[in-house]
């Protein structure tokens, strides 16, 4: 008999999956060698176990993956019935239901998030978002978009790691819905769900040439962006990346939209349940390691309950389990790559250094891999760079406030405008803090919820254009 009561080990298999050694390019409907022959590897950031070498796409790849996407826009997609399209969509959207288990098993292997989370959000919202646009694709001309929208053409789509199946999904489904067709390059350390919705792609019989799918890193990114061929831009990314990108377009007709960092305020008054407050605020920072745009990093809260609402978290932090991503028990995952992991710790130290308290709950981190401990920081001020600068981990920092207006003016006090969450009992107050948060997204009482049917995308440095929602339209229709 033991008095001990842990979790027992409760692993998904990854037999599920059929992962290849190697992965061509996706281009014109079929896997083909990169031109150049360059390949790299992506690993698992649990084990640093090579999951598989996948094909390095050159200028020259970008351009064939262009003509084919420019044949197929002209020839089939754009002149297809909008009726036609949504067929297309919507069985993309029950195959990636079908195969959600094998997909969620590969994201979590590529990625390092939770299982339980690439099997309830990643891949289930991926499917909602085609699902939701097959439902716009013969509707465009009661969009609010004029009577005839048309396409724009070609639609350069750079996607990130953190939702590596989920952003490809938020960019695809309006860009294939509005007739475009689509060169996607997928984040260097996760490709592989993208590959597999290459496969996918061919298992419904998709027109070759609709989607085509190049991997590499920023210099593949940088050749989609360069090419005249493309008529869009559509980058979900850092802020510093999307700056660059902004710059090499200046003076071209070709039409981009900016999904960027962010350093979201997390507001608590003292009239919160804070007990559900709690929990929004481990969502809000918690949630996929924190690596996620709209993170509520900043956690701005009434001085009057400071001490309660800091006990219950720490409480509740010391519940959380860090460890085996595969595991269904697993609440925090590993860091997606060593690079991130370093950036992480730079910054965690920079709080030390400039003065912040730094906690973490007792928690065994495993031996391999990249992985840090969910972290709090108190003492922290609006100078620190802990409270400015987006971290992309699970690292929180704790700022106090008094009044409404200096909740606004502090949640403010940011370069960035993604999202903003408040947590209060009075509708009042929920309408008078939205009207002066500059954020394109404001939770009430929650956080980190999403829907395909809502518009989600930021304001200053966080990017302009909207993703989701009959407003996802917009940026893919002249
Ligand atoms: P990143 O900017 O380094 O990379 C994003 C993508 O751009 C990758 O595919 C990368 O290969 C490519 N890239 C890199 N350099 C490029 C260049 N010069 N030209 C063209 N493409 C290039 O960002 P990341 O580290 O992969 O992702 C994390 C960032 O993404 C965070 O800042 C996060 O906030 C942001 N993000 C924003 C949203 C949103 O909707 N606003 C969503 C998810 C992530």
């Amino acid at each position: 008999m033991t008095d001990v009561w842990d979790y027992a080990p409760a692993p998904e298999s990854r037999d599920v999956v059929d992962l290849r050694s190697e992965y061509g390019l996706f281009i014109d409907g079929k896997f083909v060698e990169p031109a150049a022959g360059g390949m790299f590897k992506t690993v698992n950031p649990a084990t640093e176990e090579v999951l598989a070498a996948v094909g390095e796409a050159d200028a020259t790849d970008v351009d064939r993956a262009i003509a084919a996407a420019r044949r197929a826009q002209t020839e089939v997609w754009g002149p297809m019935p909008g009726a036609e399209r949504a067929k297309y969509l919507y069985r993309l959207a029950r195959v990636l239901q079908e195969r959600a288990r094998e997909l969620a098993v590969l994201e979590t292997l590529d990625n390092g998030k939770p299982i339980k989370e690439s099997r309830d959000v990643d891949v289930p919202m991926a499917a909602a978002h085609f699902f939701s646009y097959a439902g716009w694709a013969d509707k465009l001309g009661h969009a609010g978009y004029g009577t005839d929208p048309r396409p724009l053409g070609v639609a350069g789509q750079i996607i990130p790691w953190n939702f590596p199946l989920l952003m490809a999904a938020w960019k695809l489904a309006p860009a294939l819905a509005t007739g475009n067709t689509a060169v996607l390059k997928p984040a260097e350390t996760t490709p592989l769900t993208a590959l597999v919705l290459g496969e996918i792609l061919q298992q419904i019989d998709l027109p070759p040439g609709v989607v085509n799918i190049v991997t590499g890193a920023g210099e593949t990114g940088r050749a989609l962006v360069d090419h005249p061929g493309v008529d869009k831009i559509a980058f979900t990314g850092s802020t510093s990346v999307g700056k660059q990108i902004q710059r090499a377009l200046a003076g071209r007709p070709t039409r981009l939209t900016l999904e960027l960092g962010g350093k979201a305020a997390n507001i608590i008054f003292d009239d919160a349940a804070v007990d559900q407050a709690v929990e929004g605020i481990v969502n809000g920072i918690f949630f996929n390691q924190g690596h996620v745009c709209c993170a509520g990093s900043r956690l701005l809260v009434q001085e009057s309950v400071l001490e309660p609402v800091l006990d219950k978290l720490k409480r509740r932090l010391g519940t959380l389990r860090v460890g085996d991503p595969l595991d269904k028990n697993t609440d925090l995952g590993a860091i997606n790559s060593s690079e991130q992991l370093a950036r992480i710790t730079e910054l965690v130290d920079s709080g030390v250094e400039e003065g912040a308290d730094r906690w973490q709950p007792e928690c065994a981190l495993p031996d391999r891999g990249y992985w840090f401990a969910p972290t709090v920081f108190t003492g922290v001020s609006q100078s620190h760079r802990i409270a400015r600068e987006e971290i992309f981990g699970p690292v929180l920092s704790v700022l106090t406030f008094r009044t409404p207006d200096e909740a606004v003016t502090k949640a403010n006090n940011t370069p960035y405008g993604l999202s903003a969450g408040v947590w209060t009992e009075k509708g009042s107050r929920i309408l008078w803090m939205s009207q002066r948060l500059r954020a394109g997204v404001i939770w009430a009482n929650t956080f980190n919820r999403f829907d395909p049917t809502s518009p989600f995308g930021g304001y200053k440095e966080s990017g302009f254009g909207r993703e989701g929602g009959r407003h996802g339209l917009a940026p893919y229709l002249a």
